[in-house]
């Protein structure tokens, strides 16, 4: 793994070179794909060109061999875009696109040889020259940030040019000779120019998307921690008030209870903050393991503030809202067992009230917050109705 600066892993690490090496191919694949019917129409006119030169029975062969060639590179393409997610497909894929590049570098050499082997100054030598010319510095463009791959292709095509030189009857000149140097030098540095802009369209691609996963983040988080109370991780009186916790599609009945620790403040004192803070983590914990077993949706626990919690509960009657209060109230009061503290009572006093679709989530916390003074007023640790 490369390391950057102060010996941390570079950003730019194995994960990134494989996103880089993923962004890459698919923008390889995807301009090949706009490219076949372009490469299908200038296969014709060069054939029709070719067909058209003095020496034209030279050419049916490499017209030909480049209609193969064609097929091969597309069919090749097209399986390396369906390979992309596939790691070991998409390895096969390369290589046989490779190979393909290869005999499709080989073709386009096979297509200009002719024209070496017989100098005319027929008039579609342009077309057939210039064309083929034209063809490979647009391949070796396409596929120059695919090291093996243009690899390949140049290899094919500069391979096959120089046997066809080899086996020219007449001796090609030294102004052809350079002359051709100068266009196969000038096609690779128009490639490598070409593969660098994909290779930084890549990288800001990257970027880009990387950006914007950890604004995406963030804003979650953000969100999270607007509407969750940070020492219990329950809802928060934000969340109950301001965004509707409350499924506006769910008919159903619900019953809501206000939760007031009894005697928390003589708690903290004898205790300590850490300890109270314990506590409050616990009955947290309490209300989360109940409602979790409840069936169906729609009941939730929030720390309205302090030592006072509001739960909303989606169930069938008063009856088992009532019945679950009262599993609530005793659950609280085995906290202090459970976190191991000796001497110390960690009892709730619950008021409760049902409510009805739309009705203001004030009135109804109003009405239960007067249910739990009477259960406070008439000896704490209990649960009380709000009277219909
Ligand atoms: P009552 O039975 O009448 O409800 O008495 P109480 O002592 O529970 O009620 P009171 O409103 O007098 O005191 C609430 C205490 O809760 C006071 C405050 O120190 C404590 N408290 C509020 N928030 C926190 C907190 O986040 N952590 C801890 N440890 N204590 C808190
Ligand atoms: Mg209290
Ligand atoms: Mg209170």
């Amino acid at each position: 793994m490369r390391m950057g600066k102060l010996g941390r892993p570079d950003k730019r690490d194995e994960a990134w070179r494989a996103e880089r090496r993923n962004v890459i191919l698919a923008s390889v694949v995807a301009t090949e794909h706009g490219a076949f019917v372009a490469n299908i129409v200038a296969w014709f006119f060069i054939a029709i060109a070719a067909f058209a030169m003095p020496n034209a029975d030279a050419f049916v062969l490499p017209v030909i061999g480049r209609l193969i060639a064609l097929c091969l590179n597309t069919a090749a393409f097209r399986h390396l875009a369906k390979s992309l997610h596939d790691e070991r497909a998409k390895r096969l894929a390369l290589h046989l696109l490779s190979g393909a590049l290869a005999l499709g570098g080989a073709s386009w050499a096979f297509q200009i040889a002719p024209l070496i082997h017989e100098p005319t100054l027929h008039p579609a030598v342009i077309v057939v020259g210039g064309g083929s010319f034209v063809a490979v510095s647009l391949v070796l463009s396409m596929v120059g940030s695919l090291k093996t791959q243009s690899f390949a292709f140049l290899t094919g095509f500069l391979a096959t040019l120089a046997v066809a030189l080899m086996h020219s009857p007449t001796s090609i000149g030294l102004q052809t000779g350079t002359g051709l140097a100068g266009m196969c030098a000038a096609i690779v540095f128009y490639a490598k120019s070409a593969s660098r802009q994909r290779w930084n369209a890549a990288e800001m691609l990257i970027q880009n998307r990387r950006l914007g996963e950890r604004l995406q983040s963030s804003l979650d988080r953000a969100e999270y921690l607007s509407k969750h109370d940070p020492l219990t991780g329950l809802y928060n009186r934000r969340a109950l008030f301001e965004t509707n916790l409350i499924d506006p599609e769910d008919s159903r009945r619900k019953y809501a209870l206000l939760v007031d620790l009894d005697h928390f403040k003589q708690l903290n004192d004898q205790f300590g903050h850490v300890t109270g803070d314990r506590v409050l983590v616990g009955v947290a914990e309490t209300f989360r393991a109940i409602l979790h077993r409840l069936p169906g949706k729609g009941h939730f626990a929030v720390r309205l503030g302090g030592e006072e919690f509001a739960i909303v509960l989606s169930v069938g009657s008063e009856e088992q809202a009532r019945v679950l209060a009262e599993r609530i109230r005793f659950m609280v009061a085995l906290v202090a067992g459970r976190i191991g503290l000796q001497g110390a009572k960690t009892t709730a006093s619950i008021g409760l009230t049902h409510f009805d679709q739309g009705e203001r989530i004030d009135d109804v916390f109003s009405r239960a917050d007067a249910a739990m003074y009477r259960a406070k007023s008439s000896g704490r640790n209990q649960v009380r109705a709000h009277a219909a």
